[in-house]
Order: C-alpha cells, then sequence, then structure tokens
C-alpha cells in the first residue's frame, strides 16, 4: 500500500470511502466496531481487589495479624477475634475510602478528555476525540492538539508544532499537495498531520487515517503511564510520618520493657506494646491526605472547577493574585454590536464582510459556532436582512489568513465577478496602520469615535478591503497594505454580575485581581471600573506596548500597582507571572489562546477555559473552568483553602490523641497505678476515634469567615500558627485528666477491671469533644455551626452509642473484658469530659492569640 502523503487528496478520500464533507453517519457504528476507539492504550488502573489487598501490606495491619497470631498461639482466642475483627474493620475503611478516592480521580481524568470538531453529514460536530474513525473529516484551527492522524485537505496559514513526536521545536508550514518520495519519516510528510501535535497556527481540514495505537504516537508511546502524583504535603508528611514511627517503636520498647521490669505478665506486655505501636503509628494520614484532596477534587467539580492534577487542590489557598483574561472570563462572552458606521456608500460591502471575514458555522440544528465576536457581527447583518449563504455565494471565498491574537487581525480573499476581494478586519490600530495614504487625514476622527465607545466598554473593530485585479498568490502582509476603509462596528460583552461579588471577596482575602486583555485600554478600563477592580479615578492601566519598554527590575516594581493590562501579548503575560512570582506572589493566571500554554504552565495555577479553550491551554493548566466563569476561581480558592485547614485540623486531632494515648500508658504505671488500658481498648480507641470522627473532619464546611484571612504562604509549615504547643498541651492535659481519674476510681476502691473500663471509656469520650473542638480553628465549640457537620455528629452519636453498648452488654463486656459503670463512675467521667473540653477551648484561645497572625 502506498502511503498516505504519497497520494492525492481525492485518491485519500476515495481509498477511505468517505467524503470532504465527512462520513455518512450510519457508517460510524460499523467502522468503530472495525477500528476500536482512537485512545491510547493507558496502564491499567488500580482494581477493586488490587486496593482492598494493599491495605493488608500497611505496616499496622501486619502488626495487628502477628498478634492475632500470638494470641491465638498462647491461648487468648477472644482477643484473637476481636483484634481480627478490628484488621476487617480497618482494612474496610481504608479499602472504601481509597476506592472512593480513586474514583473521584478516575471521574476527573476523564472530564479532562479531549475533544475534536468533526465534519458529519456536512455538519461540524464536536466530538470527544477517542470516537474518530479512519475517514472521518475533521477542522482544526490554533490551539487544537491533533485528534488522530490525518492528511490535509485544505491549510490556511496552517503550522504544527511537533516536537511530542519528532523533537522539531519549530513549527512546520503544512501543505496539502502529494510528496512523491519514498520512506519519509513524519517530520518530512509535510501534508499530514499527527495525533498528540499541536496546531501553532491558522486554520485546517484533513482526513483522518489512522487511529489509537497505530497512529504514529501511538507506535511509540506504547503505553501511556498515568502515573500517580504525590503532593507536597504529602510528601512532606511521608517523611513526617516515618520519623514519628521511630520514636512511637521506641516508646513502645520502653513500655514494654518497663512493664517486664514491674513484673506485669510478659504477653500481656507485648501485646500492649503492639497495640500502642498500632494506635499511635500516624500511618493513616498521609492516605488521609490523598482522601481529603480528592474528595476535594471532586465537589470542585460539582462548583464547575475540574481540578488536572491534585497538588492544585492543596496550593490554591496560597494564591496571592489572579491574573484574568477579559472576554468570558470576567465578561459573559455574550456580544452584541451596538454601534456600526460604515464608510460613505460602504454600508452594504461591510455587512458583505461582516458576514463572510470569519470561521463561523452553522450546525446540524441550525446554531451558530464560533468566536463570539465574530457571530456577533454576523447576527447583526443577519438580523439586518442579510444571509451568509448568499454573501459565501456572492463572494465565494479564495483563501484565508486565520485571525491571530499577535497580529490582531484576520484577512479573507474572495472572488467577485471575475476580479478578487480582501477583506481584512481587526484591531483599530492594526487595521489604520495598512489604510491608504489617501485616508490620513480622516484617521483622527475615526480614532476619536473609537475612543469614545471603548470608554463605554465597547470592543471596536474596524473593517477594511482591497480591490484586486489580478489574483494574488497567498494572503500576505504584503498584500494587507493600501487597504480601502470600510468601516467599524464596536459591540458590548456585559461584565458577568456573579463577578463584582467575587472580586470583593477577594479583596478581603488578601488576594488581588488583574485583568489582562487582548482588548485596547480604554474598553478594559471601562469594564473593569464596572467590576470594581480598580479604585474609581486611578487611570492606572499598562499597555503591551508600554511594557516592553521596560527592563526587568522596573518591570517587577511596575506590577505591584497595575490591575488592568491591555493590548498584551501572550508573551508579555508571561512576563507578567515572572515579574510577579519574583515578588514572592503566588499567581493564578488564566489563559485560553494556543499560545498561553508557556504563561499557564509558569503560572503557580494556571486556569484554563472549558468551553471556549483550545485544547493547548487545557493540556498546559491545573485547572479548568467548566463555565469559563472567573467567580468559579475564587470559589475554588476557597475550597482550598478549607481543604487545607481541614487536613490541619484532622493532624492536630489525631496526633494530640495519639500523644493523650501515649502518655497514659507510659505514665499511669509510674505512679503506682494498675495498667490503665488493656490491648483491645486501646485497638478500638484507635478504630473509631481516629477513623469515623477523624474522616468526618476532612468533610468540614468552610469557616465563614475563610475568605476573611489573608493567603496562606504556599511554603509555610504545615505546624504553623502554634499548632504544635496545642498538640502538646491538650495531649498532656487529656493524659493528667485520664490519670487523675483513675486515681480517684483507685481511691474510691473501684477495682482494676472498673478502673480500665473507666479510662477507657472517659478516653473515648475526651476524644470525641476533641474532636468537635478542632472543627474550628479559631471559634469556640458553642460557635453557631456547631451543626454544620452532620457527618461528625453521626459519628460522634455512633461512637458513644458503640461505647455505651460495650460497657453495659454482657456479651460484650466479656470480650471487651469492661464492667459495667455504676452511676458515680459514669458522672466522674461526664464530669471530667466537660472539664476537658473546657480546657481544650482554653489552649485553643490562647495559642490563637499568641501565634495567629494577620486578621
Ligand atoms: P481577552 O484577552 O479579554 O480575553 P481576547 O482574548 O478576545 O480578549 P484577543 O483575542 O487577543 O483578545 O483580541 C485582541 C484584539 O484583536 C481585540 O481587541 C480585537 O480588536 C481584535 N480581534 C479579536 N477577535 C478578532 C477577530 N475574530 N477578528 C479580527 N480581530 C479580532
Amino acid at each position: 500500500m502506498d502511503a498516505w502523503y504519497r497520494l492525492s487528496e481525492e485518491e485519500v478520500i476515495k481509498k477511505l470511502k468517505t467524503s470532504p464533507s465527512g462520513l455518512k453517519k450510519d457508517l460510524i457504528l460499523s467502522l468503530q466496531q472495525e477500528y476500536g476507539k482512537n485512545a491510547l492504550k493507558e496502564a491499567k488502573q488500580k482494581s477493586k481487589f488490587a486496593i482492598l489487598l494493599g491495605q493488608f501490606k500497611d505496616v499496622m495491619i501486619v502488626i495487628l495479624i502477628l498478634a492475632a497470631i500470638i494470641s491465638f498461639a498462647v491461648g487468648e482466642h477472644t482477643d484473637a477475634y476481636v483484634i481480627l475483627a478490628i484488621i476487617i474493620g480497618n482494612a474496610w475503611i481504608g479499602y472504601a475510602q481509597e476506592n472512593n478516592a480513586e474514583e473521584s480521580v478516575r471521574m476527573l481524568q476523564q472530564m479532562a478528555a479531549q475533544y475534536a470538531l468533526v465534519l458529519r453529514d456536512n455538519h461540524p460536530v464536536k466530538l470527544e476525540a477517542k470516537e474518530l474513525v479512519p475517514g472521518d473529516v475533521i477542522l482544526l484551527e490554533a490551539g487544537d492538539i491533533v485528534p488522530a492522524d490525518a492528511r490535509l485537505l485544505e491549510v490556511s496559514a496552517f503550522k504544527t508544532e511537533e516536537a511530542a513526536l519528532t523533537g522539531e521545536s519549530h513549527s512546520i508550514e503544512k501543505i496539502t499537495d502529494a510528496i512523491d518520495k519514498e520512506n519519509i519519516g513524519p517530520g518530512d510528510q509535510l501534508n499530514m498531520i499527527f495525533k498528540g501535535t499541536i496546531v501553532s497556527n491558522g486554520s485546517a481540514k484533513a482526513v483522518v487515517t489512522t487511529t489509537g495505537m497505530q497512529t504514529e504516537i501511538g507506535k511509540i508511546a506504547g503505553l501511556l503511564e498515568v502515573g500517580e502524583q504525590k503532593t507536597p504535603l504529602q510528601k512532606r508528611l511521608a517523611v513526617f510520618s516515618k520519623q514519628l514511627a521511630v520514636i512511637v517503636i521506641i516508646i513502645c520498647a520502653v513500655v514494654f520493657g518497663f512493664g517486664l521490669w514491674r513484673g506485669e505478665p510478659a504477653f500481656l506486655m507485648f501485646l500492649t506494646a503492639l497495640s500502642l505501636a498500632v494506635a499511635a503509628l500516624p500511618e493513616a494520614l498521609p492516605a488521609v491526605i490523598t482522601i481529603a484532596l480528592a474528595n476535594g477534587a471532586r465537589r470542585m467539580v460539582k462548583q464547575k472547577a475540574l481540578i488536572r492534577v491534585l497538588p492544585a487542590v492543596e496550593t490554591l489557598g496560597s494564591v496571592t493574585y489572579i491574573c484574568s483574561d477579559k472576554t468570558g472570563t470576567l465578561t459573559q462572552n455574550v456580544m452584541t454590536v451596538e454601534k456600526f458606521q460604515a464608510a460613505p456608500d460602504k454600508d452594504e460591502l461591510l455587512k458583505h464582510a461582516m458576514l463572510l471575514n470569519n470561521e463561523v458555522r452553522y450546525s446540524e440544528e441550525g446554531n451558530m459556532l464560533g468566536d463570539s465576536t465574530e457571530t456577533a457581527l454576523v447576527n447583526y447583518a443577519v438580523n439586518k436582512g442579510h444571509s451568509k449563504e448568499q454573501s459565501d455565494n456572492s463572494f465565494p471565498l479564495v483563501s484565508k489568513l486565520p485571525f491571530d491574537s499577535n497580529r490582531m487581525r484576520m484577512s479573507t480573499l474572495h472572488q467577485d465577478n471575475g476580479k478578487w476581494l480582501l477583506f481584512v478586519k481587526g484591531a483599530p490600530v492594526k487595521i489604520t496602520e495598512v489604510l491608504a495614504e489617501r485616508y490620513k487625514d480622516q484617521v483622527p476622527k475615526w480614532l476619536e469615535l473609537n475612543r469614545e465607545w471603548a470608554a463605554d466598554g465597547l470592543r471596536v473593530l474596524f473593517f477594511a478591503y482591497k480591490q484586486l485585479d489580478e489574483k494574488p498568490g497567498q494572503i500576505t502582509e504584503e498584500l494587507e497594505k493600501d487597504l480601502d476603509f470600510l468601516g467599524m462596528a464596536a459591540m458590548i460583552d456585559p461584565p458577568r454580575e456573579e463577578v463584582i461579588e467575587a472580586i470583593k471577596e477577594c479583596k478581603t482575602a488578601g488576594i488581588k485581581t488583574v485583568m489582562i486583555t487582548g482588548d485596547q485600554p480604554l474598553t478594559a478600563y471601562a469594564i473593569a471600573e464596572r467590576l470594581k477592580m480598580v479604585a474609581e479615578g486611578s487611570k492606572n492601566t499598562r499597555t503591551g506596548a508600554e511594557l516592553a519598554k521596560l527592563n526587568e527590575e522596573e518591570f517587577a516594581r511596575e506590577v505591584r500597582n497595575i490591575f488592568v493590562y491591555a493590548r498584551v501579548s501572550p508573551e508579555q503575560k508571561l512576563n507578567i507571572v515572572k515579574a510577579l512570582q519574583h515578588n514572592g506572589e503566588f499567581v493564578a493566571m488564566t489563559g485560553d489562546g494556543v499560545n498561553d500554554a508557556p504563561s499557564l504552565k509558569q503560572a503557580d495555577i494556571g486556569v484554563a477555559m472549558g468551553i471556549t479553550g483550545t485544547g493547548v491551554s487545557k493540556e498546559a493548566a491545573d485547572m479548568i473552568l467548566l463555565d469559563d466563569n472567573f467567580a468559579t476561581i475564587v470559589k475554588a480558592v476557597k475550597e482550598g483553602r478549607r481543604i487545607y485547614e481541614n487536613i490541619r485540623k484532622f493532624i492536630l486531632y489525631v496526633l494530640s490523641c495519639n500523644l493523650a494515648e501515649i502518655l497514659t500508658i507510659f505514665f499511669t504505671p509510674l505512679f503506682g497505678l494498675a495498667i490503665p488500658l488493656l490491648p483491645i481498648h486501646i485497638l478500638w480507641i484507635n478504630l473509631v476515634t481516629d477513623g469515623l470522627p477523624g474522616l468526618a473532619l476532612t468533610s468540614e464546611p468552610a469557616e465563614k469567615d475563610i475568605m476573611q484571612m489573608p493567603p496562606r504562604p504556599p511554603r509555610e509549615n504545615l505546624f504553623a500558627g502554634g499548632m504544635i504547643p496545642k498538640i502538646v498541651l491538650t495531649g498532656v492535659f487529656m493524659t493528667v485528666s485520664v490519670m487523675l481519674t483513675q486515681a480517684w476510681a483507685a481511691k474510691e476502691g473501684y477495682d482494676v477491671q472498673t478502673q480500665q473500663t473507666m479510662v477507657f471509656t472517659l478516653l473515648c469520650f475526651i476524644q470525641l469533644g476533641n474532636a468537635l473542638s478542632v472543627r474550628s480553628s479559631y471559634h469556640s465549640i458553642f460557635h453557631a455551626t456547631i451543626f454544620g457537620n452532620a457527618g461528625m455528629w453521626g459519628s460522634i452519636i455512633l461512637t458513644v452509642v458503640l461505647q455505651l453498648l460495650i460497657v453495659y452488654l454482657p456479651f460484650t463486656e466479656a470480650i471487651f473484658k469492661t464492667t459495667a459503670l455504676d452511676w458515680k463512675a459514669m458522672r466522674m467521667i461526664l464530669l471530667v469530659t466537660g472539664i476537658c473540653i473546657l480546657t481544650i477551648e482554653l489552649i485553643k484561645y490562647i495559642t490563637n492569640r499568641l501565634y495567629r497572625k494577620g486578621k
């Protein structure tokens, strides 16, 4: 078979049994069955069974299994069974959570799928790239990621970047002619495009030749590894957990040795030491972090923020600057032409230009597809009684130079009754630059009108044309000179109402908001003023041209005070991010175009547009706004702050509880009291308190003033803000309370088993109280949102009921070696629990006064 690049366009079409207007719909199904999905195979995802099995690899579980075996061997069968039950309980909770987290991540990956614009039955449809089959005709424009290998049929200034495939970093200009050479590599097949490469310029129509693993990239990529990403927090915690583990094991060894020395039974001490290790090891920490992050990402999707990389969830809370595009993000992207002014006698021709000089297409349902600026122009002319079809027939398209945000204009060449007609539209200054000399005197007048309109927040476009007697070759910058003025049109794109509120919220949250737009300064400023982004009367806008004159240091100084940038090119956007970062800012930056990828990558949080964004920008982003809305970024930041705070709360809770357990077991015997807790008690407390209330903490709703705090410094220590003193003080106080209670019980003449039951119940209750207290980092437990977390209350009630059952049911008493407590003992437990909760609150209050900055 001849290679595709050697065949002419017609031959390729014939061979693939398709047509330039696309495949017939009824063929698709059989083709899909024949060729399969147009996807690169991914390395297998973790199966549910693997996740379940993974739970038993945990050090803690291994220790427990060991303990169960030994218990059984020495004849303590009940102990062995209970430990077994606890192992299963633990594994089940771990499995359910991890499975949940995996599913969240999978869902996120699926939602970030790539799309392609395909002609089927002569109508453009947007499909997931994996649905493509050979023979499909695809339409491509700058910023698209090529969805499959394809042979080009039509090109307009079409260039691709094929570094992913060939390593060649320059854009390659593509052609449609057949190439009569044998055995040339993909890099030289200029009439072909390849899956995974990037359209850097222009537009094209192509027919898909190969899909999925048969594509060039499929052949070299083999399996696509979706590597697990560890967030900085996860990495730090993994290290921390290991260090803590060493300390815990040493303590356990000491407890064991000391018990033996005191003459306790060796087996009991061995089991105690093991249980203590299990209870105190913070091995659940990294797992809980993953769960919190993944669930957070899932919640963000519900709010229309799709997270592409998990670390973004964690770092969002640190954002100090949000740099946003204007069109569509701050505004509604619903453009309507409000002003229209044709040059004398050019009214009709201007409307033809509005209908023709664009990339607008109609979908099967008759809806207009395309850029909102251009659909607004087409709509205007259509409403004035014109039709795109008529214009297309009167002036058939010959070639075009698509819009490009660096050039800020677009040109189309048409036939005109044996002659040729060039239409050019674009930003006012870009058009006036290329008008013929004779218009020189009139230009100031038009620019004045432009300024007037722009000051009302309108986007203004100028139109020009040129009649040619002879057919020119390609459209070049040379051809776009000496033009005749055709007229101007201006459109309004109203600001999004919700953005005003979001910007206000950013102000209280210490986040600066910046508008970066390709539009002219006056338009940009008028919109910024309406959004209350700038203080009234502060005309502090800068244009790209002004920025270009500054050196690096001046630039870094300037960016501190500028909140509106106009006429900015993508390269300058990159410089703005860098300058802000140079000043120590943590920057979220939006972008949608093909050239925005570098600034999205450079930004700490790159944000792409889900609706209007190009494939390339989405690929480069950390987060995708499914509704293109600025307010969604702010919601995501808030969510990010909430998640981080909750992780801190969880750590505070778990470490202070674990500390109390260790200290109680370590110190009580030193004061001449009996062993305070039996191994099963420790395991039980670990299971119920760390497990349920701990997890409920990660879904704690945001504190109501979370957006009134300054952003958290990105490199701030996890334990900042007095967390260590809080952990130590809380742990020590709980220990002292428990020891005093046991001492009281001993003095009152309660036997050892009752003493242990009391300590067991008291520890369980205090830990639940602690969970309630850590729910808010800044406010007291009696704060208005005390019932804000149903999961927390559910798990507290459940735990209390279970605890009472264990203490009072004869059957469980036997298993847990407890005794039914009398009212006097119970009263004491409740009293001490109350005192503990109040004291923990006091500790919170004092440490906050001492350590908390800001607010
Ligand atoms: P923002 O940066 O606010 O999102 P934008 O991305 O639409 O705006 P660009 O697309 O870079 O900005 O447009 C820059 C300028 O180019 C616009 O101000 C306008 O004058 C001109 N322009 C925009 N769209 C077109 C188009 N389709 N054809 C010709 N000129 C255009």
